[in-house]
């Protein structure tokens, strides 16, 4: 182990920054619940300008009892404008939009606070309720890729300049494109690169310069979550440590990765994209039935999900040195999650029925898990010294004794939007951006009192250790960071 910071059980307390107009929640599911109380704690506002809307009535409670408004209502395509301007533009100075909702689309909503000069922050690029699973759209219009770049678009008609936008902000995406950043200079010291003291580059050219020079062929988002639930998990419920509607989402779409200029051997089932940052290529066949080999500090190896994930294109294009279509240098990147024992066990379940989610579902509240941690970071691989895996690590304990209304899931996420919202009021003209954009080290100053151990983790596993007894033909030998190796179609 070579990094350890910020293991504190305490509570953190004290003001980051102030927001001066309204406050606007969208969604008040498990990621909203668990960031109000978060914002009441460092964020100065006036809980009367302050309104939480979703159509659940069952967090009302919880809302008001912070002082806020809550609003029972669904945003749709018909009436967000009419319900959000007035709320918006309430009182004096600029209003804030948190958008951690389902089924409301992130671009419109984005625009609509442009238009308004509101400030925006979202967890994820979501679009209309239906549109993920209208079979009508071609797959890789549905892509995460395609919401990225539609995403991008918008911020391109506004010249690059408005009121701060942030997209994709929570741990992934969102912390894991800040703790990627640390991780590559850690080991960038490690390598003894550049005389061992290597500065943070202030360029997006000059962070893929430096990954490039590191060695590095690719970067997993891997991740663990060990929380047990208290009770073992009924047939036919969906069981979940976050939202079920996004972990059915995401389980169901197309795998996606962003796709390295190392990578030798393209899978049939692969299919490249034919416009836009040509940073990634999707799959048919479903995240959540596609598993991967890579690595976590806890379980050591492990097979885990290609669940599609903004991150793993964000990251890809952010790296890349030349042209989009032809470049010099490109990582590999994907996500490569193992969820909580129940998830897993609801995946499968899910896809036997032909992927028909159960109308029985379930998330986890923190009083329901017995022990476990959610183990998040980023393994950067192919260098000198083999693989880094640089993450969080907090424990079901740990998040309790933190923060309430929340799991160690939650919190990470929570905790992510809790310092995007604070560098977006430190930065409010900076346009629409994602968390690669952002300055890592405030960044992650303001969250990693909520994560736990935060700690890297050389190790010399790589995909090919003690496999290729039966199948050895179907492997690549020279290079055991090959995709091909990667990915889990051959017997161990
Ligand atoms: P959730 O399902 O628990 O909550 C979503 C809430 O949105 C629900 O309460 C639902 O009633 C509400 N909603 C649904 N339709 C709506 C509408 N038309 N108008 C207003 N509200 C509506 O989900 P969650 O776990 O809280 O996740 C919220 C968002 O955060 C999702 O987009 C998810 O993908 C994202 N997320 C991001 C990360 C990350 O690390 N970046 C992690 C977890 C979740």
């Amino acid at each position: 182990m070579t990094e350890t910071a910020n293991i504190s059980s305490t509570p953190p307390q004290g003001l980051h920054a102030h927001i001066q107009g309204a406050v606007v929640m969208i969604g008040f599911g498990s990621i909203g619940r668990g960031l109000l109380p978060l914002l009441a704690r460092h964020v100065g506002f006036d809980p009367a300008k302050c309104v939480v809307i979703d159509p659940d009535g069952s967090g009302r409670a919880l809302a008001e009892s912070f002082g806020v408004t809550f609003l029972q209502q669904a945003l749709t395509k018909e009436n967000f404008r009419a319900v959000l301007e007035p709320l918006l533009q309430s009182g004096d100075g600029r209003g804030f939009c948190i958008n951690v909702s389902v089924d409301v689309s992130s671009v419109d909503v984005m625009r609509l606070c442009y238009d308004l000069d509101a400030l925006y922050i979202d967890s994820s690029v979501e679009p209309w309720a239906g549109y993920f699973h209208d079979k009508n759209i071609d797959i890789a219009a549905r892509t995460n890729y395609a919401m990225r770049e539609a995403m991008l678009a918008e911020g391109r008609t506004r010249n690059r300049g408005g009121a701060t936008a942030i997209s994709s902000c929570g741990a992934n995406p969102g912390m894991v494109s800040w703790l990627l950043k640390e991780a590559l200079l850690n080991l960038a010291r490690d390598l003894g690169l550049r005389g061992g003291d290597t500065p943070a580059p202030q360029t997006r050219r000059g962070w893929a310069q430096l990954m490039q020079q590191a060695g590095v062929k690719g970067v997993h988002i891997a991740e663990r979550d060990t929380q047990r639930s208290l009770r073992p998990k009924p047939m036919n419920v969906f069981v979940n440590t976050w939202s079920v509607e996004g972990m059915v989402a995401e389980g169901l779409a197309a795998a996606e990765m962003g796709w390295g200029t190392h990578e030798r051997w393209l899978p049939p089932q692969a299919r490249r994209h034919k416009t836009g940052c040509m940073a990634a290529i999707y799959m048919l066949q479903s995240g959540g039935d596609t598993r991967v080999r890579s690595w976590c500090p806890t379980p050591g190896p492990q097979r885990a999900f290609l669940v599609p994930h903004h991150e793993s294109v964000a990251i890809a294009d952010y790296y890349t040195l030349g042209a989009s279509d032809r470049p010099e240098y490109r990582p590999t990147v994907h996500y490569a999650y193992r969820p909580s024992n129940v998830a897993l066990l609801s995946l499968d379940e899910m896809f036997d029925r032909g992927g028909k989610l159960p109308k029985k579902q379930q998330v986890l509240a923190e009083e329901e898990i017995l022990d476990g941690a959610d183990e998040l970071g980023v393994l950067l691989y192919g260098h000198a010294k083999n693989a880094y895996w640089y993450g969080s690590q907090l424990s079901i304990e740990a998040a309790r004794s933190l923060a309430p209304h929340q799991n160690a899931t939650g919190l990470q996420v929570t905790s992510g939007m809790l310092a995007g919202i604070v560098w977006a009021l430190e930065n409010p003209d900076a346009g629409v951006v994602e968390a690669d954009d952002m300055d890592f080290a405030r960044c992650l100053d303001v969250q990693k009192p909520y994560l736990g151990k935060v700690a890297g983790y050389y190790t010399d596993w790589h995909p090919l250790k003690g496999r290729g007894s039966l199948a050895p033909e179907m492997l690549d030998r020279d290079d055991p960071w090959q995709f091909k190796n990667v990915l889990v179609r051959t017997p161990a």
